[in-house]
């Protein structure tokens, strides 16, 4: 197998054979022409399967560490929601999910609004206390829902001790693998049994696309998703397929910047007055800094923190920047500072999920480290 940068430019991106176009063409196309009545090229429907989206899901499988070699392979989606309700159509009534107590809000909505009227059980933990999950599992258990680093607060789970546990009681283990990416964390060599990207955010890295998907090992696993993906229909079109390849060829060299600034922001917060606390993994007295070591490659992009002003000043700050865009989202090349609480979180207002309101979320892009430093000290001094 090649290395990760490379896989990221070449699999499943070999040339177009017809015309040897070296970039993966956006096929454009509802229904494929057959030969005789069921003769056909392996393509019949484009919700089944559309060469651009095949592509994908290769390069995305690859990335994970699930090539030729390994069976499994990926499912690219709509969205990355749609991917959630993928896995939520692998459940029945009575079926318990274990979910982190401060997961991405749309996850909290999907398990708590969509599922639970439909009889699937669900319950929060703090993922990154062992004791804490083996409490917290029960005989019902069908999923343990784990994203790491979390989302807003960037606390780092082990998933290699999660995949120990959950598998002991006879749960699938789900990684959202959003934040980290497959170049810095791969949870399926961690134990994990489905790995979940909104490839929205760094895998596509431009902010100009939305889409999900997952990956898995498990043969019988893929199989099912795939029909699933096919019955249920909540495919990507061609058009958002190829954006996402595109996004993901650079993504060994964007998330080296994104790493860098957001080390640098982090730590350029800690030192700042008006700071009260700074939640990055990268910092050596995080919480979650020795679990990141071992499990990543490097610390992600996304800082979060708190000024000692309260919720007033975070809104003031928020909107005091130039370079930092007030915008939900995150994993672009450009910048992005939000209020969770106010924003991405407000469907987990007053349940197990709540963020603390004077939380501030950024997304560190990939300018100059320089000037994101200049913008937000610019917006320190005016709040
Ligand atoms: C954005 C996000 C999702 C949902 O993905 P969409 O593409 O917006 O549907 C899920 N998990 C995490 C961690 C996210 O950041």
């Amino acid at each position: 197998m090649t290395r990760f940068d490379t896989r990221a430019i070449h699999a499943g991106q070999d040339p177009e054979p017809t015309t040897g176009a070296v970039v993966v063409p956006i096929y454009a196309t509802s229904t494929y022409a057959q030969a005789a009545p069921g003769e056909h090229s392996g393509y019949e429907y484009s919700r089944t399967d559309n060469p651009t989206r095949t592509a994908l899901q290769v390069a995305l499988a690859s990335l994970e560490g699930v090539d030729e070699d390994r069976e499994g392979g990926c499912v690219a989606t709509a969205s990355g929601m749609a991917a959630t309700a993928l896995v939520g159509y692998l459940l029945k009534p009575g079926d318990h999910i274990l979910m982190p107590d401060d997961a991405y809000g749309g996850t909290f909505r999907f398990i708590s609004q969509v599922l639970a009227g439909q009889g699937i059980e669900w319950t929060v933990a703090d993922l990154t206390d062992p004791d804490a999950v083996a409490a917290a599992l029960r005989p019902e258990t069908r999923v343990v829902w784990v994203e790491t680093p979390t989302n807003p607060l960037l606390r780092v789970v082990d998933i290699a001790a999660v995949a120990d546990s959950a598998h002991s009681a006879g749960a699938t283990l789900v990684v959202d693998n959003t934040f980290a990416t497959p170049y810095l964390q791969r949870p399926l060599s961690l134990g994990a049994d489905i790995v979940l990207h909104s490839t929205t955010k760094y895998l596509g890295g431009h902010s100009d696309t939305v889409g999900g998907a997952l990956v898995t090992a498990d043969p019988d696993l893929i199989e099912r998703l795939r029909f699933l993906q096919n019955a249920a229909g909540p495919v990507p079109g061609p058009f958002d397929s190829y954006l996402v390849l595109r996004g993901i060829k650079t993504l060994a060299v964007r998330m080296e910047r994104h790493c860098a600034n957001a080390m640098a922001v982090a730590e350029f917060l800690a030192g700042h007055d008006a700071v009260e606390q700074v939640y990055y993994p990268g910092l050596v007295d995080d919480p979650g800094h020795l679990v990141a070591h071992r499990q990543m490659e490097a610390f992600g992009g996304m800082v979060s923190f708190r000024l000692s002003g309260g919720p007033e000043a975070a809104i003031r700050v928020s909107t005091g920047t130039e370079l930092f865009f007030l915008a939900e989202s995150l994993g672009g090349v450009e910048s992005l500072i939000e209020v969770p609480a106010a924003m991405t979180h407000l469907s987990a207002a007053g349940s197990a999920l709540e963020v603390p309101a004077d939380l501030i979320r950024l997304s560190v892009g990939i300018e100059h480290p320089d000037d994101l430093l200049e913008d937000l000290d610019r917006a320190l001094r005016r709040m």
